[in-house]
């Protein structure tokens, strides 16, 4: 990470932001980074995480599988909370 990146992402914390734009990407040139990780850009970082869903497909069905049997309460109570907020 660059400088003005560096820069850029302490500005974008304490507002709550999730994502800067900095400078762009070597490899797409997509300005958007995301504060949380150090990851080239939020384009490279979906990009990169299709390929790794299409490569290590049963692991990853696999889990998120085991994910929604362990977490069935939150997802039933995310899913009302969605709702109540659609209609309002
Ligand atoms: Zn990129």
């Amino acid at each position: 990470m660059s400088k003005s990146n560096f820069m850029l992402r302490e500005l974008a914390i304490p507002k709550g932001m999730t994502t800067f734009i900095g400078s762009p990407c070597r490899v797409c040139s997509n300005k958007v980074r995301r504060v949380s990780e150090n990851t080239p850009c939020v384009e490279c970082d979906r990009r990169r995480a299709r390929e790794y869903r299409a490569k290590n497909k049963d692991a990853c069905n696999a889990r998120s599988k085991q994910w929604m049997i362990d977490n069935h309460e939150y997802r039933i109570a995310y899913q009302k909370s969605r709702r109540v907020s659609s209609v309002a």
